[in-house]
């Protein structure tokens, strides 16, 4: 076993195209990183690097103690699971498992032990004589990961490998993929653009955009502190609302102006962002997720008040969309919303509130909902980062 370190890893193709710029990343022995981005972000791209599958254009990586860069990838270490499975349709799911030891000659005493191995760890020990056509497709999905596992490997490399299951069929899988590998204890890197499949999967996440690292942290930790509006935009279903407003400082406290509303920040957030008080008179970003709205009584200074466009009964909770007058941010990269105008030219923006399931609320209806103003997060409209303690 052990630990795989990315240094300035770089890809350029030969036209040109920079797919992935000085990634930084380095994932611990036992440790399951998941890789998550838009489609064409690089992190497919960056695990073929680590693969062996694409050349390294610039940078180092390191598997273990060696520097691979110029290793082949059979020498590497690594046993990679790949989105479509690539299971030989002849052979049976046994041979399927056993054929990387096969081809290494392995006694066969020792392959067929190693093969029955896998397929009770993950279940597949009943269906060892089928071929894969014989097989549902989570049956398939782990042939493939028993094809991993018989390697015995250093590193298991994973591109988008539960895409082609139906959604209830991914949620099983994920847990059984995890499962396995917290038993075998293998430095993972795991690719996705599915930010729920990477929270819920990552030990520690890295987010990816445009081929650059944006932030790489245990998921809670991006969900609480996403470190710019790009990580805040992508990771959370429904999305962090996302508000240009104009910031307003006062006799020490610090306000931030939506259109003809405010929202006052309350001294402790003040105190842990400082730089705040910099965007007195001046563009600020401001980011609240769903959750921190609420039918609770509205105080001043913490509420915003719209008119109720959409209501969605989820059973469990009511998602509420309510437009207002204000600016929508929208981070690149993100998708672009349609209706920016309020009919009468002045801007409009809309907010997307998760509430208690028994609010009565009619869509067409004015609406003012509590904001939690302490779970507010601040953004600068110019480089997106987050707005902590130094400007
Ligand atoms: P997806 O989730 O859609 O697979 P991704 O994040 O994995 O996307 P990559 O496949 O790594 O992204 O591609 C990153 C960028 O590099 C994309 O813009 C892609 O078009 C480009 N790219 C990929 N392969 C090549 C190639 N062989 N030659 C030139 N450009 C390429």
């Amino acid at each position: 076993m052990a630990s795989v370190t990315l240094q300035g890893l770089t890809k350029v193709y030969p036209n040109g195209m920079e797919a992935v710029h000085q990634l930084d990343l380095s994932i611990e022995d036992g440790e399951f990183m998941v890789l998550v981005g838009p489609s064409g972000c690089g992190k497919t791209t960056a695990l073929r690097m680590v693969a062996g599958l694409e050349d390294i254009t610039a940078g180092k990586l390191v598997i273990g103690e060696r520097i691979v860069n110029d290793v082949a990838p059979k020498d590497r270490d690594i046993a990679m699971v790949f989105q479509n499975y690539a299971l030989y349709p002849h052979m049976t799911v046994g041979q399927n498992i056993g054929f990387a030891l096969k081809l290494r000659k392995v006694p066969k005493a020792e392959l067929d032990a190693k093969v029955k191995e896998a397929a009770r760890i993950l279940g597949l020990s009943e269906v060892l004589d089928r071929k894969p056509g014989q097989l549902s497709g989570g049956q398939r999905q782990r042939v493939a990961m028993g094809r991993a596992i018989v390697r015995e490997p250093a590193v298991f490399l994973m591109d988008e490998p539960l895409s082609n299951l139906d959604a209830k069929l991914r949620v099983q899988m994920r847990a059984e993929v995890l499962k396995v590998q917290r038993r075998l204890g293998v430095a993972t890197m795991y690719v996705t653009h599915d930010q729920t499949e990477a929270m819920t999967m990552g030990d520690r996440v890295a987010v990816i955009s445009k081929g650059r690292l944006q932030q790489c942290d245990r998921p809670q930790a991006l969900y609480d502190n996403p470190a710019n509006v790009f990580v805040a935009a992508f990771i959370g279903s429904p999305a962090m609302n996302l508000y240009e407003g104009v910031g307003w400082s006062d006799n020490g406290s610090f306000e931030v102006r939506l259109g003809d509303q405010r929202l006052s920040v309350p001294p402790s957030l003040l105190s842990n962002r400082p730089a705040l008080s910099a965007y007195h008179d001046r563009k600020v970003v401001v980011g609240l997720r769903p959750e921190h709205f609420s039918a609770e009584e509205p105080r001043p200074g913490a509420a915003l008040s719209g008119e109720v466009e959409l209501v969605e009964a989820l059973g469990s909770e009511l998602i509420v969309h309510f437009g207002f007058e204000g600016h929508q941010f929208v981070a690149e990269g993100a998708q672009e919303l349609d209706s920016l105008s309020n009919g009468n030219g002045k801007p409009r923006a809309m907010a997307v509130a998760r509430v208690d399931p028994r609010v009565l609320l009619r869509e067409g209806e004015r609406v003012t909902l509590a904001v939690d103003t302490a779970s507010m997060q601040f953004f600068d409209p110019e480089s997106g980062s987050s707005i902590r303690s130094a400007v």
